[in-house]
């Protein structure tokens, strides 16, 4: 009877097909307004975005999520502020990584406190709509999406929707803050165990370049490499081409100056705005041919011990957790091979001298000219090469446009 069947499959009786790419679409979209909303221009205002349409993601969110934007962006800015620490409300070093991966969801309902909310959730929106609509109704809005999807795809439409509550809780919230601090690759070495997960980021719309954006969190891009690419930055590529969205930020931008030999003010800024790269460079550019160097004139015991080597000196632990192995292999490395030993202690002393917020800037230049020059004479041809462009490094003489 047709009104059975009416009432099994819905209004528009869809076909297998077509749910999964309703759920497609749809989890995607969800996926961007999380990203580009929440994320990039909510908890760290790296882009403006059109008014209108920041109401339209909204709208989308309380539907599809039932997410509340000052829960969201206050709880995000803790993590930043105290990652890998008891404070950190995700932290799979602290907290366990099945925990963040399985309760992402629960995780923010018992982390979004009174003060939390109000030391950390600045600048988010409380207008008419959130006091009176998203905020005291959140669960109307997901309530509705199940009503309206059992309406138009019947019976089915329950599993749509059930496949869609769950998609943020375990995508974003799990996979992003579970996996994005457990394993994958690194770029640059912050201070806590950020990873990116894949270079091409499209399946959770460019979150999965998680230590780019822990390295830069105001940049609205989270691509660095030529071979990286961000789905979120091409949504927001779009959104600018219609004048929907302005981006604010896409990290330092740093001038080389090629012949600048004098170590100024701007030099000394220059390398500080930029060290994360900076200290990549060193890595790459420094310890990677002396580290291959060593394994080729080495024995078969020095040999097996210089596998790890360039991940042994590169990486920094983050205090509080760092690895004991990771230390005792390094220490046992450090000892074995002076030449190595060598360039870790111009690597680290690089790495505090540009990372100390502390005393003046002429004195930071002071130990930057100490450092180059005995760089300079060091007699490793690939480390005289490297402070040689330190040299170069200026800040733009005006701002590029993003
Ligand atoms: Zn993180
Ligand atoms: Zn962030």
């Amino acid at each position: 009877m047709p009104w059975i069947e009416s009432a099994f499959f819905g209004l528009l009786a869809p076909s297998l097909l077509t749910m999964v790419l309703v759920v497609f679409v749809t989890t995607q979209l969800t996926l961007m307004c999380v990203t580009v909303y929440l994320h990039r221009h909510s908890a760290h205002r790296s882009l403006e975005l059109h008014p209108t349409l920041k109401h339209m993601m909204r709208f989308w969110l309380w539907l599809t999520t039932g997410m509340n934007t000052k829960a969201w962006t206050a709880i995000h800015r803790k993590h930043h502020a105290f990652a890998e620490t008891e404070e950190d409300p995700h932290s799979p070093i602290v907290h366990g990584i099945h925990k963040v991966l399985w309760q992402g969801a629960e995780i923010y309902r018992t982390s979004s406190t009174d003060d939390v909310l109000e030391k950390f959730g600045a600048g988010t929106p409380d207008d008419w709509l959130e006091r009176r609509v998203y905020t005291p109704h959140s669960v109307v809005g997901i309530v509705s999406l199940l009503v309206l999807e059992v309406l138009l795809f019947g019976i089915p439409g329950i599993a749509v929707w059930a496949v869609q509550m769950a998609w943020i809780p375990f995508f974003a919230a799990g996979i992003i803050n579970g996996l994005g601090h457990w394993f994958g690759y690194r770029n640059f070495e912050v201070k806590d165990k950020s990873n990116n997960l894949v270079p091409l980021a499209v399946f959770v719309c460019g979150e999965e370049l998680h230590n780019n954006h822990h390295t830069y969190p105001n940049s609205a891009k989270l691509s660095v490499k030529p071979w990286e690419f961000d789905l979120g930055w091409a949504w927001i590529r779009l959104f600018q081409v219609f004048g929907l969205a302005q981006p604010l930020s896409t990290g330092p931008v740093v001038d080389r100056v090629p012949g600048k030999e004098g170590i100024d003010r701007d030099t000394v800024l220059a390398a500080m705005n930029d060290r994360f790269r900076v200290m990549a460079d060193f890595g790459r550019r420094v310890m990677l041919p002396a580290v291959r160097e060593e394994s080729r004139k080495a024995d078969r015991f020095t040999r097996k011990q210089l596998r790890r080597a360039y991940k042994l000196l590169t990486r920094v632990e983050p205090p509080g957790i760092a690895d004991e192995k990771h230390a005792a292999r390094k220490a046992q490395l450090l000892r074995n091979v002076p030449t190595l030993s060598k360039l870790s202690s111009y690597s680290d002393e690089l790495r505090r001298l540009l990372a100390s917020g502390k005393g003046s800037l002429e004195d930071v230049r002071e130990r930057l000219i100490d450092w180059v020059k005995r760089a300079e004479s060091s007699g490793v041809e690939t480390l005289q090469e490297f402070a040689k462009e330190l040299r170069q490094l200026a800040l733009p003489k005006t701002a590029p446009p993003i």
